[in-house]
């Protein structure tokens, strides 16, 4: 899996305090520079006063002015089930890779075993792993072995099924249903930072499946780049808590 920002507001943070200052100023912001906007606000440093007001917003509960900005993010190679999951959430808007029009035709049906295609989940290589649900703990190397061997030659035969169906004349989007849910699908998504936040609180949390977390926590990590005190904040005092809630 592959996720990189491919676009996102300017100063995302610059708008979040100027829309907050907005609720409480006498004066339009309008016609004001960011700096007699933060005039009052708390810190020697914009960078401080920024930080102040960031802090006060989500210690409070102040949601409303992180709605604003916006970070369009294009994600490579994850398994159908993950994008499932992820598009459940309905303020974040996304782009999914038709399988209407994208034929897997040019596709070796040998490579799919090695991560071609089809998203390989750890438990079926690692003998340490213990996922969500599992009936046994570690297991040694044979049923590994087995494991592979099972994963493998039951997305091999998907796969070539699917080719002969397009061999056959089957359209893509009939020929599709034979496919694993393990299938790699490419998506953009794009979300407001309170958004990013309430996904971060589901589906970065402990027991949120392991593809879909490893997926946010990248998502989380660009975040930080991008709305820096905002995360900070967000990592050090929201992540993890107990009873989260939809910020
Ligand atoms: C560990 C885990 C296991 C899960 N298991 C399952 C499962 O087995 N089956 C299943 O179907 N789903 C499952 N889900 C999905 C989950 O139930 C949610 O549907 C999904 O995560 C979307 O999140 P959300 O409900 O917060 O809504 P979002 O769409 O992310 O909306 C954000 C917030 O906006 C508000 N909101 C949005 N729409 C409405 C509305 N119509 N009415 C009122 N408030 C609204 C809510 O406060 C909501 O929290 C699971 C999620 C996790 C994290």
């Amino acid at each position: 899996m592959e996720v990189t920002l491919l676009d996102a507001t300017e100063n995302p943070e610059e708008a979040i305090c100027t829309a907050a200052r907005n609720d409480y100023m006498n004066d339009w912001v309008g016609e004001k520079s960011f700096e007699e906007i933060m005039e009052t606000i708390d810190g020697d440093t914009t960078e401080e006063k920024r930080y102040t007001l960031i802090s006060h917003l989500l210690s409070h509960g102040h949601f409303g002015p992180f709605e604003h900005p916006k970070a369009i993010f294009a994600v490579k190679g994850i398994s159908r089930s993950c994008m499932a999951q992820i598009t459940r959430h309905r303020h974040v808007s996304f782009d999914v890779q038709s399988m209407r029009y994208v034929s897997f035709d040019d596709i070796d049906p040998d490579d799919v075993g090695r991560g071609e295609m089809i998203v390989i989940p750890p438990s079926i290589t690692d003998p340490d792993w213990i996922g969500r649900n599992q009936q046994v703990g570690a297991v040694d190397e044979e049923t590994v072995e087995k494991r592979e061997e099972v994963f493998e030659s039951s997305v091999r035969e998907s796969v070539e099924a699917y080719q002969e169906l397009l061999d056959l004349g089957v359209p893509p989007e009939d020929a599709r249903f034979v496919l694993p849910i393990g299938t790699k699908v490419n998506m953009v998504m794009s979300m407001n930072p309170r958004m990013l936040m309430h996904v971060a609180d589901m589906r970065a949390a402990a027991d949120a499946q392991w593809e879909i977390r490893e997926m946010t926590e990248t998502v989380l990590d660009i975040a930080e780049e991008w709305c820096p005190l905002t995360f900070k904040y967000y990592n050090e005092h929201m992540k993890n808590r107990k009873n989260r809630l939809a910020p």
